[in-house]
């Protein structure tokens, strides 16, 4: 979150749940099968559960959700009906530091929440975004909870997505991908490497004894571009083919235009898709003279 917080985009602006379920029954029928629902934080829009069990008559789709956690507990029961998945922020399990990274003195009740929904048998994968070397104790102590839990504790080389940094200084002293594995290997030689399954994010570690594993997102060292398969649309309709592009695409403006059918989108989505970078590498550096600061918490992760 940067320190300044985010401007609110007016009402009108965002899709509505009934744009947001024809976009998906579109994308549905074009090959789309995994849909994730992220931010900001979902789980502060008004009649979220509402959108949940809109999402979840799809019955052909994965559905998961990007959450901090501090709302989740309300939603838990429509969250295990709609069989979601959760990727909960959680950069730190100390409470202090917590507090200072995400603004928010939150953690017991993200804890509580997490607990509940282990108990409920939701698939959990807690995503910590890394930044250095100090940050090596947070590592240890959050993989150990893939020791102990059946959940899957994935670490992500922090970006520049911080919404207050420049290009020049913005990655000298980050810890890289392979600096937290070789951390982790360190602390638990048994950690075997998983096969990374294409389209993958991340490459997973796990160990017999351990409940459940580890893993490392290189979003910065971008080793995972080859087969990426991912597309994002905002909240207001944006669609961007890479996190690291500044290129959107209008979405909103066909779905609002009673003359474009849902073919017709399907088509001009399918067209659109074609001009997806062949990496964040190329997307980065042909949004570079257009380039502006930018919040992860406004593009979603
Ligand atoms: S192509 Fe872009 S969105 Fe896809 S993995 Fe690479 S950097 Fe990320």
């Amino acid at each position: 979150m940067p320190e300044e917080g985010v401007a609110h985009v007016p009402r009108k602006e965002l899709l509505t749940f009934e744009e947001i379920d024809r976009l998906v029954g579109i994308l549905r029928k074009q090959g789309i099968k995994h849909v994730r629902l992220t931010g900001g934080e979902p789980l502060v829009r008004k009649g979220i559960d509402e959108l949940i069990s809109m999402l979840g008559r799809h019955n052909d789709l994965e559905l998961s959700m990007t959450t901090n956690g501090v709302l989740l507990q309300r939603h838990l029961g429509t969250i295990s009906e709609n069989r979601m998945r959760l990727n909960v922020s959680l950069d730190s399990l100390d409470r202090e530091v917590y507090a200072r990274k995400t603004r928010r003195d939150e953690l017991p009740s993200v804890l509580k929440s997490l607990q509940a929904a282990l108990e409920c048998n939701i698939p959990i994968r807690l995503n910590a975004v890394i930044a250095n070397s100090q940050e090596q104790q947070h590592v240890i102590e959050l993989a150990e909870l893939a020791k102990r839990h059946r959940l899957q504790v994935r670490f992500i080389e922090k970006m520049k997505f911080d919404g207050s940094t420049s290009r020049q200084d913005v990655h000298a002293g980050m810890a890289s991908g392979s600096e937290i594995r070789q951390w982790l290997r360190v602390a638990w030689p048994e950690l075997q490497a998983k096969p990374r399954q294409a389209g993958a994010t991340a490459e997973m570690l796990h160990a017999k004894s351990w409940q459940g594993s580890v893993g490392v997102i290189n979003s910065r060292s971008r080793t995972f571009c080859s087969d990426c398969n991912r597309i994002r649309i905002s909240a207001t309709g944006q669609l961007r083919l890479c996190l690291y592009s500044r290129h959107d695409t209008d979405i909103r403006s066909w779905l609002r235009d009673n003359d474009v059918s849902d073919s017709e989108i399907a088509h001009r989505l399918a067209r659109a898709v074609l001009d997806k970078p062949e990496n964040g590498f190329v997307a980065e550096s042909a949004a570079a003279s257009s380039f502006v600061p930018e919040s992860m918490i406004s593009i979603g992760g």
